[in-house]
């Protein structure tokens, strides 16, 4: 029970599988959240001190289900990684209400959902958040409608929730990340927005799942004890430069 927990949502692959294999090797234990079964269970399957939890992050319900299922395996918890997220990519006029919807289930009420039900175990260990958000928050570009307001309220609760967790030591941070190559990005990057984004980017390439993981790891360990209310973007440069995207 000395052992640390991590609560990862959207572990199953991607960025949310590398910050598992972060946490693991830092020695912690990850309770493994996604609501891909098959998915989830392979990878878990490969991995010790995790536990597969089959779970929607936009379910209330399941919501409390994954935390008590998470106390059961490991007793606490430590950091919540709220990274689960979805993308869908479309002009504001093709944007139905069912894809807005979509999109913030997932992206904004999973958050909310995730930290209020974390809240209280996070106490017992002053443990610390870490909400995935993207640069598509913090700067406005074409067929982003959904996802980006999506991310920019993902921005302010963290914002919020730092503001009033600190009282009980709890810190919460954000990532932004840049342009990664994940199921998710790759199927709503053009080939017109992969070239824009290379060309945009200081550093002229796409991230790797590691170089978040890395980032997000450090967030939610003693090392960052001073940090919190803080987005940081892991985007190459990108958000510096103010160059637009297709
Ligand atoms: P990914 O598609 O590879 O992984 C996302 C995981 O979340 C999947 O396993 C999926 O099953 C799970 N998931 C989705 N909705 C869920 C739900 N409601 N409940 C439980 N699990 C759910 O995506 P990724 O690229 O690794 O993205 C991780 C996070 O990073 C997301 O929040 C995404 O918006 C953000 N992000 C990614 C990029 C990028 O370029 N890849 C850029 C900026 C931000």
């Amino acid at each position: 029970m000395d052992q640390k927990c991590a609560l990862v949502t959207g572990a199953a692959r991607g960025i949310g599988l590398a910050t598992t294999d972060l946490f693991l090797e830092m020695g912690w234990r990850v309770a493994m959240i996604d609501r891909d079964g098959e998915e989830l269970t392979k990878v878990a399957a490969e991995r010790d001190n995790v536990q597969a939890i089959i779970r929607d992050v936009s379910n209330p319900q399941e919501v409390d289900a994954m935390v008590r299922d998470t106390l059961a395996f490991a007793g606490r918890i430590d950091a919540l990684v709220n990274n689960a997220g979805v993308a869908e990519f479309g002009p504001v006029k093709d944007c139905t209400f069912d894809m807005w919807r979509r999109v913030m289930e997932t992206n904004l009420d999973g958050v909310f959902l995730c930290t209020q039900a974390c809240t209280d175990a996070l106490k017992e260990t002053q443990g610390a958040i870490l909400n995935i958000a993207s640069i598509s928050g913090l700067r406005a570009s074409t067929l982003r409608v959904a996802y980006g307001t999506s991310k920019a309220a993902v921005i302010q609760l963290t914002k919020q929730h730092a503001a009033e967790l600190g009282e009980y030591n709890i810190r919460v941070n954000c990532v932004a990340p840049g342009p990664v190559k994940t199921k998710l990005s790759m199927a709503v990057h053009s080939p017109e927005i992969i070239a824009a984004y290379h060309d945009a980017i200081p550093l002229n390439r796409y991230g790797s799942e590691r170089e978040l993981a890395e980032v997000i790891c450090f967030l939610c360990s003693e090392k960052a004890s001073y940090v919190t209310g803080q987005i940081v973007a892991v985007d190459g440069g990108f958000d510096s430069t103010g160059v637009g995207l297709p």
